[in-house]
């Protein structure tokens, strides 16, 4: 039973592959379908990987994810690949990549201009060093991946 759940192939839609594990939920709640999807779903979770020990692994019937959501998924877990099956076959396997840029995740600052009434609306520099840095825009603050991970958990879009 377990190995036939596994080897299901999806005849249209996304596989998100090498999720850290335990954030197979997160990154369900952050594509909308938490409780709400008509998707087929297949969802793995603490599987062994050779790469990671452990991982996630995420299967979405009749979807693909855009950029924005590949760029968030990025955030939530850095060594994810997400590959695109269309009849069947894997047309386009990628690895997720932190963008150099973000945009419209709020910014974790109260005081934060953007924050405001004013018509500013978030933007971060990706600093991408050994620990990964989000330099706000408008109010200079830098935050660490944690905080902005719990940002976009908490879907504060801007
Ligand atoms: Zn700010």
């Amino acid at each position: 039973m377990e190995n036939t759940l596994r080897a299901r192939k999806i005849k249209d839609g996304t596989v998100i592959d090498h999720l850290n594990a335990n954030t197979a939920f997160p990154v369900l709640k952050l594509l909308g379908l938490l409780g709400e999807t008509q998707n087929v779903l297949t969802v793995l979770i603490n599987v062994e990987s050779q790469k990671l020990g452990r991982k996630d692994l995420i299967k979405i019937e009749g979807r693909e994810l855009n950029p924005r959501e590949a760029d968030l998924i990025s955030i939530i877990s850095p060594n994810a690949t997400i590959n695109v099956i269309r009849n069947f076959s894997v047309v386009e396997k990628k690895r997720v990549g932190l963008p150099n840029v973000l945009k419209g995740v709020k910014c974790p600052n109260p005081t934060c201009i953007t924050n405001t009434n004013e018509p500013a609306s978030a933007e971060f520099t990706v600093i991408k060093n050994k620990d990964t840095l989000f330099r706000c825009k408008y109010c200079n603050r830098q935050f660490d991946i944690t905080t902005i991970r719990k940002v976009i958990l908490e879907k504060q879009f801007l």
